[in-house]
């Protein structure tokens, strides 16, 4: 394990124009390890003046820098080496992130630091295949679309994943030629600033990213408003979200937004069991249920119900919560206290509501640390807010259905729609109902399937735009037509 010497910690500063520099007001926020409640160390806390000195920055490398003239296949390379330098350099992400989300450092080795590097691999692969294409008109003309980027583009993210969810963005910006000024939450700064200088390495020019720390309400705002920003890639929750759209209507910005989710997951009376389980506790326990995917609804068939619950009740519990630099932990602590605070008052309102208790139900007083025991609760009633709303933390609720087009109606009743899913072993029905489904992805048979190829986005609620998928490039670029005359000779 390394220490916070090994791990360099000194406090950080903004990455601007490619070089580190303090903020404007000289204040400065704590970060804080969630598995201790200790300060791991200090960033920016910026405000609009910084981030017009980064947009600024990132304006002039866009109009006049390297980056978008370069070749494809040269920006390809760069991006392949980020990929190779997030591999070679696995073990210090992984000391970090872990450290400043909580997140156990064999789930962060093999799923947050490996997607981050297939990320960048997948992107540079699809930049050389940004294509426009000729159209047959009647006009005597030569009629042809090219795809140029969009330009200066704000990336907001939020805590949960920060170095998934800032590499998902940054990979397909620069791929397709923009330029980028990323905001990371003001919770879980840390591989952002890290991956600033990774990419530099890696040979992006200066000016082509820059990172901006500091709240959400100031840095992120001034971001939104900012009018040398071509486009904003948000994510974060529905009502945040909301913010953002309405910010980048009223100044006319295209916008990708990745909300909230509160998926279902339908477990039919032909499941196979051993599957089912694995999956459903996997989608509810996965980096502490701080999961915009996670499936926190269980909808089990009547004839299952009772069973699901004695198997949870018994399974639950021995899944390994604790220190998440132990590599046998599974779920560590949550990511801060404000989200240990929002579980537990989840929970209570539950018990309130007549929830009934399975397992959990209350802190793990650990080390100082900011955990939850995963938590599953029964007979809550249909109109339950713990249903309806996103707690996001370790709880499953579980409700019973009658036939398969209660459980689509259940399933579908939610503003959200990021994910839901099924188990089944009857291929017909997966099908069937995974049309019914009102989500932007359904899995079936197993829970939280991504890979950098398969579009990935909500409806509803949980917002609108893809990543992932060639279709997350093309939402970086714009299509222009250019209509050549070729007038027939008189
Ligand atoms: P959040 O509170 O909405 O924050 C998201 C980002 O927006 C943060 O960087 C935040 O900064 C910033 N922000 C806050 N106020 C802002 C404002 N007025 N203007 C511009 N930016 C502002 O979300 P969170 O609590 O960090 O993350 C949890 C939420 O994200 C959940 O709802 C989860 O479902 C969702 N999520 C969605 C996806 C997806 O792919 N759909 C993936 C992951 C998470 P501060 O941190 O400084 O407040």
């Amino acid at each position: 394990m390394m220490s916070n010497e090994e791990l360099q910690l000194p406090p950080r500063q903004l990455f601007v124009g490619g070089a580190w520099r303090d903020g404007s007001t000289g204040m400065r926020r704590d970060v804080v390890d969630p598995a201790t409640g200790a300060i791991l160390t200090t960033v920016v806390e910026a405000d609009a003046t910084d981030v017009d000195v980064a947009v600024r920055n990132a304006r002039e490398a866009f109009d006049h820098g390297p980056w978008q003239r370069m070749p494809a296949r040269d920006r390809a390379r760069i991006l392949h080496r980020a990929a190779d330098l997030i591999r070679e350099r696995a073990d210090e992400l992984v000391a970090l992130e872990s450290r400043d989300v909580g997140k156990p450092v064999s789930l962060c080795r093999a799923v947050d630091v490996e997607t981050a590097a297939q990320q960048y691999e997948y992107c540079a692969a699809l930049a050389q295949g940004i294509d426009g294409a000729t159209r047959s008109t009647p006009i005597p003309s030569l009629a042809y679309t090219t795809r140029v980027p969009v330009g200066v583009v704000a990336a907001i993210t939020p805590f949960n994943f920060p170095l998934i969810l800032s590499s998902t963005k940054i990979a397909a910006a620069l791929a397709a030629g923009n330029v980028v000024v990323h905001k990371p939450a003001d919770d879980t700064p840390l591989s952002a600033l890290f991956m600033a200088e990774l990419l530099k390495d890696a040979g992006v020019p200066d000016g082509v990213l820059n990172v901006v720390t500091g709240s959400g309400q100031i840095v992120g705002d001034a971001l939104l408003r900012h009018s040398g920003v071509d486009k904003i890639a948000f994510t974060g929750s529905t009502a945040i979200g909301r913010h953002a759209a309405s910010v980048a209507g009223e100044h006319l910005k295209p916008v990708t937004m990745e909300l909230g989710g509160n998926a279902a997951h339908l477990v039919f009376d032909d499941a196979d069991l051993d599957v089912a389980i694995g999956a459903v506790i996997k989608a509810f326990v996965f980096n502490s249920g701080q999961f915009c995917m996670a499936g926190p609804r269980l909808l089990v068939a009547r004839a299952l119900h009772d069973t699901v619950l004695g198997i949870l009740e018994q399974a639950v519990p021995t899944v390994p919560i604790g220190d998440p630099r132990d590599p046998a932990t599974v779920i560590g602590p949550m990511a801060g206290e404000r989200q240990l605070k929002k579980v537990e008052e989840y929970v209570e309102l539950a018990r309130k509501e007549g929830g009934r208790i399975i397992c959990g139900g209350e802190r793990l007083d650990l080390d100082g640390g900011y955990y939850y025991r995963p938590t599953v609760i029964a007979d809550l009633p249909t109109d339950s807010r713990v249903i309806a709303e996103e707690v996001f933390g370790p709880v499953l609720t579980v409700q019973p259905f009658d036939d398969e087009d209660e459980a689509v109606a259940l399933a579908n009743s939610t503003p959200y729609g990021l994910a839901a899913g099924l188990q089944t072993r009857d291929v017909t029905r997966a099908h069937r109902v995974a049309a019914r489904l009102d989500a932007g992805i359904v899995w079936v048979n197993d829970w939280a399937m991504l890979d950098p190829a398969i579009p990935f986005g909500g409806v509803k609620d949980s917002g609108f735009g893809r990543e992932y998928g060639p279709e997350a490039l093309e939402a970086y670029t714009k299509i222009k037509s250019v209509v050549v005359s070729l007038p027939e000779p008189q």
